[in-house]
């Protein structure tokens, strides 16, 4: 079956288990990322480096969110993010700004936080109202095993760029911690990351772990709740284990186009998608049962969760 999307760089809005309601704007093409983490659920990263330009055109982006906007959608958050590290294409700056303009829409930017180590990328960060950085490893050899970063990509770049960030941002700064067993969820590397994200200052620490199928080729198992609970005590400011929040569309009344969009970037939990818009389970998969009989979607279990995902060829 052929589905052709409404919007090409906008995704969702998707409900945020940390922003509510949030569209997503990918300047991303898949995938060009700075890392290529194990656990990413995007997939494989194709193009690892750390070159900054103009990946998609900026001209369209921005063209493509007055249109969304124009229409009366709603949002809590505009974020970027998506189907690699944003701050490497060199317009991210004018998007913040233009969303900004538009005065109606908070904006987020969900970054790796390989590239705070420049000056210009910190001069646009600082225009979002939150940024979100990652601090998973707490050596160069943890980072290169988790992130498998581009040559250039360091850890001691990516602490360095981070801390300046904190010094130059007056918004909300919030730090990403994804535990995953094997990699860094030792009692003694756990202390080891929390101690470098005190230094940080953020006004808050989100815990992680793999939630959703790992499509970088790397079986990642999911970290028990219970170590995340207890770990989340050793951070300051305390962790967070965050919860779905905000009403997604009703996917029931979701095009084809908007679904698969939805779920290129997001794969998510079966349930998930049915409580985080009220749908009942059986509705909804009676919804994606054309999507999966047609091989664009994948219903699979995973750690004992049922998962929808886009199926890449
Ligand atoms: S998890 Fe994020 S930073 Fe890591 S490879 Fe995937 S898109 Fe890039």
């Amino acid at each position: 079956m052929k589905t052709e999307a409404k919007y090409q760089y906008l995704f969702g809005p998707v409900p945020s288990r940390r922003l509510g309601l949030s569209l997503g704007v990918d300047l991303n093409p898949l995938k060009a990322c700075t890392e290529n983490c194990v656990f990413c659920q995007v997939g494989r990263t194709t193009e690892l480096t750390i070159e900054r330009k103009e990946w998609v055109p900026t001209a369209a982006v921005l063209a493509e969110f007055d249109r969304w906007a124009a229409a009366g959608h709603r949002a809590d958050y505009v974020t970027l993010s998506g189907s690699g590290e944003p701050t490497m294409h060199t317009g991210f700056g004018e998007v913040l700004r233009h969303v900004k303009a538009s005065g109606k829409f908070r904006t987020a930017l969900l970054s790796n936080g390989s590239l705070m180590w420049l000056p210009e990328v910190r001069r646009d960060a600082v225009l979002a109202d939150v940024v979100k950085v990652t601090l998973s490893a707490w050596d160069e050899e943890s980072f290169r095993k988790i992130h498998r970063p581009a040559p250039g990509a360091t850890f001691e770049r990516l602490l360095e760029g981070e801390r300046a960030l904190r010094e130059e941002f007056r918004g909300q700064l919030w730090v990403e911690v994804m535990l995953l067993p094997g990699y860094n969820d030792a009692p003694e590397q756990v202390q080891a990351i929390a101690e470098l994200a005190k230094s940080l200052k953020a006004d808050a620490v989100h815990l992680n772990t793999t939630t959703r199928p790992a499509l970088a080729g790397v079986e990642v198992p999911r970290m028990p709740e219970a170590w995340l609970r207890t770990v989340a005590e050793w951070f300051s400011p305390k962790a967070e284990i965050p919860v779905f929040s905000g009403k997604a569309a009703a996917p029931e009344t979701m095009t084809d186009a908007a679904l698969i969009e939805l779920l290129a970037r997001h794969p998510i939990a079966l349930e998930a998608l049915a409580a985080s818009s009220g749908a009942e389970i059986a509705a909804l998969e009676k919804r994606l049962a054309p999507l999966v009989a047609a091989g664009n979607l994948a219903i699979e279990e995973h750690h004992g969760v049922r998962m929808v995902r886009v199926t890449f060829a």
